[in-house]
């Protein structure tokens, strides 16, 4: 038998680029306490553990039973789902939009901010990214040619970015913008003065904004978070990402919006043309049954949360740790105790008492001297983490 020669296959210079998965490490370790008996208690992944609520499941089985439902949906959305996108930013934000040209949908909004720079960014063009921050705005810019510049959040400036510091030299190379408040994974919120001057910045030095807004309605104490297009001006220089996927719980159903200038959402759409065909049309109609029907639902959650926020924070900070209860997300960022590096600190918690966080650093350097822990673990299991947490550490 003749061996066949080994090949490699060349991958692009893009897929090189992008950052090593994060949690390698961590998912090792996991795998090999799991098989010594350690029962572990995740508090890194942020994805709901509450189901999605019945009415909008009730809705997605009556639609997908429907032939008229079957076959390619509209690329931009069904008019009825940009339709219900519309009101209910009107009802929410006080913002007028235009279903015909300032909405479309998307199949989850990771989807869209993978593709956003697709759009609006060239080749060789520099992105400001938020360092620590959700690492899709990163691999998108890099996957699509661009190069991302780091825009630090620091603790000092509430986890805003400085955008008065931010160097000529690089406002000159950029052309666009990544912003995210409520954010993940400071947890840190902003008003609307914040997202006025990064209007105002952004016509300035000609970049276009993306502001992703997932976690707007996941907010607490009363807190309700600003949209990017309550500022006058900001759809021409902007755009919004909205998600179903944490109000309503539905991370699973991939369903989402863009809404912003009809420039943005056009290219944006342009793009999604030629790579998908749109979301399932009894998917997007369970989505307007989630935007137009009760929102009790979303008060619901709200309230889970708050009480798992509360037992955690208040767990965390009796063991003398520093950490303020957020007023948004479904995360607690907490700075590290003294002495201990983000991974030092991760594999402590691991090691004495099987709870996994995730490390800051993984979400950007900037990222280093604190953990994210995510609320979204049924109840008994957060009380166990509790529990061992307070044990291990007392
Ligand atoms: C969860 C999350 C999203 C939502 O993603 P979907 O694709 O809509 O499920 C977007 N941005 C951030 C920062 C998130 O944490």
């Amino acid at each position: 038998m003749r061996r066949t020669k080994e090949v490699t296959v060349r991958v692009s210079r893009r897929i090189e680029e992008l950052p090593p998965y994060p949690f390698a490490e961590i998912d090792r370790r996991i795998e090999e306490l799991k098989k010594r008996g350690v029962e572990i208690i995740n508090f890194g992944i942020g994805d709901p553990d509450i189901p999605t609520p019945p009415h909008i499941v009730d809705e997605l089985r009556l639609q997908a039973a429907r032939p008229e439902n079957h076959r390619y949906p509209s690329y931009q959305g069904m008019r009825r789902f940009r339709e219900a996108v519309a009101s209910w930013f009107q009802k929410r934000f006080g913002v007028e939009l235009d279903p015909d040209r300032e909405v479309l949908a998307l199949i989850g909004s990771k989807e869209g901010i993978a593709h956003f720079p697709l759009a609006c960014l060239n080749p060789g063009e520099a992105a400001l990214v938020p360092d620590p921050g959700y690492p899709v705005y990163r691999s998108s810019v890099i996957l699509s040619g661009g190069r991302p510049l780091d825009l630090p959040l620091l603790e000092e400036n509430g986890f805003l970015p400085d955008l008065d510091s931010v160097e000529a030299a690089a406002w000159d190379k950029a052309g666009m913008l990544f912003l995210n408040y409520p954010n993940n994974p400071t947890a840190a919120v902003a008003d609307l003065s914040f997202f006025e001057k990064a209007v105002f910045f952004a016509r300035r030095h000609q970049v276009i904004l993306a502001h992703d807004n997932a976690y707007s309605e996941i907010t607490y104490d009363g807190y309700r978070a600003p949209s990017l297009l309550e500022v006058p001006g900001a759809r021409e220089v902007g755009l919004e990402f909205h998600s179903l996927s944490k109000t309503y719980n539905m991370t699973g159903w991939r369903l989402g919006f863009a809404v912003g200038g009809a420039e943005a959402i056009a290219a944006l759409g342009k793009v999604k043309t030629n790579v998908d065909s749109g979301v399932f049309n009894a998917i997007q109609l369970a989505g307007v049954a989630a935007l137009e029907g009760p929102q009790e639902c979303v008060e619901d959650t709200r309230e889970k949360y708050r009480r798992r926020r509360d037992e955690l924070v208040g767990a965390l900070r009796s063991l003398g740790w520093k950490v303020d209860p957020p007023r948004a997300t479904l995360y607690v960022w907490m700075r590290v105790p003294d002495g201990h590096s983000s991974e030092s600190f991760t594999r402590e918690l691991l090691e004495r008492a099987g709870v996994v966080v995730v490390p800051g650093p993984a979400y950007g350097p900037r990222g280093e001297g604190f953990v994210r822990f995510s609320l979204t673990l049924p109840d008994e299991e957060l009380r166990e983490g509790v529990r061992r947490i307070r044990e291990a550490f007392a």
